[in-house]
């Protein structure tokens, strides 16, 4: 399997509860290289930008909102596959439905503010890692 990098983000939920270290300790257990990482406070409007794929869907603006409710801390992932395995590490978007272990089971609080996104293809993990981080930032 093929070096690769993934965007993350750890959401508002999980930054307001102080867990951006021990959501980092699961990604570093799993083999999972955090090689770009800021803090940073989105407007709605470019929590929207970012979301832009879910426009029509019902809970985008609560979406945008909640994004924009605290800082989120951006981060690269480099790892082997390292796409599929954050989304493993992830664990399902609604905490409901989480595998025990999983960063969502753990500590998400419902399918809205479920505490971390990541990239879901090659394509858009280029994508959202080009609208955060410049190759300055990306030290590997
Ligand atoms: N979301 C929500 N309600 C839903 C589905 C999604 O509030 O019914 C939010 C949730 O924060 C999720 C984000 O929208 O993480 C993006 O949705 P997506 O289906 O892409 O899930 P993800 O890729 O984050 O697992
Ligand atoms: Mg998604």
């Amino acid at each position: 399997m093929a070096l690769e990098r993934t965007f993350s983000i750890i959401k508002p939920d999980a930054t307001r509860r102080n867990l951006t270290g021990a959501i980092n300790k699961k990604f570093e257990d799993a083999g999972l290289r955090i090689v770009a990482q800021k803090r940073i406070h989105l407007t709605k409007a470019q929590a929207g930008a970012f979301y832009a794929v879910h426009a029509e869907r019902p809970f985008y603006d609560e979406l945008c909102e909640f994004m924009a409710s605290a800082p989120i801390v951006a981060q690269v992932l480099e790892g082997e596959g390292a796409i599929a395995k954050n989304r493993e590490v992830m664990g399902a978007t609604n905490p409901a439905d989480a595998d025990a272990g999983t960063i969502r089971a753990e500590f998400a609080e419902s399918v809205g503010e479920n505490s971390v996104h990541g990239s879901d293809a090659p394509d858009t993990a280029a994508e959202e890692i080009a609208y955060f981080f410049s190759g300055l930032e990306l030290v590997g």
